[in-house]
């Protein structure tokens, strides 16, 4: 008997027949004899819906009564699915995060998970090997108010139950696995059969929506093993999916595994700074006060000795937190002009390869010149390098780029 969390996203619980064919995959598993937990999202374009009626409810929704609205979205698939699994014959009940509970910290919108209480549900699989249907996305704050987990959650949610229960970790959505980019993007991305849990996650945290980074970050902790598969495959017939898993598992190893993309970015540039001590721990300590993550970080050499400029990023979401902390008239930022910009979008090449191989970068250079895009801002790890360019030069870059690696074919 093994312990098994299965997490279905939006598209495949998109309708009452998608359900049934997630009942369907869950009964499957459920006749093997394993003991199962489902964490489940909204219908597709449900969690959007939600968020256009706070927008005209209020012009800044109080951010409770904002989880309060979005995590209704999940509660809905949750009840939907325990009844079709009871129809089939499966022992199944829904739990709302609050009934378990799933704790997490007070920041709504962004909160994370602080601890799962698994006792209901482990007492339900000693019953009768009832199914918990779990809905993703949401948690329980300290101060007993619905909290939601960042867009994209259910998939934290799925690998935080695994990680508490000691369970793997399938996450079913509706492609068949993590591929070298995104395979809506590029037609000829490639699928990875498995991934190692660093590049999946800077995969992830620079845009490849397929996992909620968080998600990775958590299974990487807990060594939870993490499946990504198809749920539109025959339930009958499953496919094996990408295994997401540590680097010693993995036989075949790339140089560069795959490139990942996000338009959520906007730039700031600081022009006419003072080229002095402490200038940088002020402005960064200004936006780190107002809890805003800076990402690609460059300052010129100045020419004088005297002032400088400062360029950086932040996600677009932020931007408008971003200015009103460095504007403030605290004299925190003195600089003659601050610009900022959202048309930007951020390209990263990640490969363990990375590590021990040279001329990485200069393949990444070569190949964005001959596509004629010009880059904005370069930031690099040990894993992964990241260039900032035109938003609207996305898809040629990123299919630059794969060509330039050989992703296709590797
Ligand atoms: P779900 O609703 O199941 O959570 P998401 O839409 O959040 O699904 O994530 C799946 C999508 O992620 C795919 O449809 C695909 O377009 C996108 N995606 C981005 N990068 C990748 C990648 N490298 N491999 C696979 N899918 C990717
Ligand atoms: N329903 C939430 C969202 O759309 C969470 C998720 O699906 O992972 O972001
Ligand atoms: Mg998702």
């Amino acid at each position: 008997v093994a312990r098994l969390v299965m997490k279905f996203g939006g598209t495949s619980v998109a309708d009452v027949d998608c359900i049934r064919n997630v009942a369907a995959h869950i009964h499957r598993e459920w006749d093997a004899g394993h003991e199962i937990a489902v964490v489940v999202s909204a219908m597709a374009g449900e969690t959007n819906r939600l968020v256009t009626l706070t927008a005209k409810s209020a012009i800044r929704p109080d951010p409770a009564e904002y989880d309060a609205v979005l995590a209704a979205g999940e509660q809905v698939t949750m009840g939907l699915l325990a009844m079709m699994l009871q129809g089939l014959g499966v022992p199944a009940r829904s739990w709302a995060s609050w009934q378990l509970p799933i704790k997490t910290t007070p920041h709504h919108t962004k909160a994370r998970i602080a601890e799962i209480d698994t006792d209901a549900i482990e007492a339900g699989w000693k019953a009768d090997r009832q199914v918990a249907v779990i809905p993703g996305f949401q948690g329980l704050g300290p101060d007993n108010r619905t909290t939601t987990l960042g867009r994209g959650g259910s998939d934290t949610s799925a690998v935080a139950v695994a990680a508490a229960l000691d369970a793997t970790c399938d996450i079913y959505t509706d492609v068949d696995g993590v591929y070298t980019t995104d395979p809506r993007m590029v037609p000829g991305a490639r699928k990875l059969d498995r991934i190692t849990y660093e590049e999946m996650l800077e995969l992830a945290s620079q845009g490849a929506k397929v996992l909620q980074s968080r998600s990775v970050e958590l299974a990487m902790a807990h060594g939870v093993p993490l499946r990504v598969v198809l749920s539109f495959a025959d339930p009958a017939h499953p496919e094996p999916g990408t295994l997401v898993c540590s680097e010693d598992e993995i036989v075949e190893k790339h140089i560069v595994s795959g490139i990942a993309y996000s338009r959520d970015e906007a730039k700031i540039t600081l022009l006419g700074v003072a080229d002095e001590p402490g200038v940088a721990s002020r402005i960064f300590g200004s936006l780190a006060d107002a809890n805003i993550n800076v990402d690609m970080i460059v300052q010129n050499i100045s020419e004088d000795g005297r002032v400088t400029d400062l360029t950086f990023t932040v996600g677009k979401a932020d931007l408008e937190s971003a200015v009103a902390a460095l504007d403030g008239d605290d004299g925190t930022v003195n600089c003659r002009k601050l610009v900022s910009e959202t048309g930007v979008a951020k390209i990263s090449v990640v490969g363990l390869g990375m590590r021990s191989h040279a001329g990485v970068a200069r393949t990444m250079f070569t190949a964005l010149a001959g596509a004629g895009i010009n880059i904005q801002v370069i930031s690099t790890s040990e894993v992964k390098i990241s260039v900032l360019i035109e938003s609207n030069e996305t898809e040629r870059a990123v299919k630059a780029l794969h060509d330039a690696y050989g992703l296709e074919t590797a």
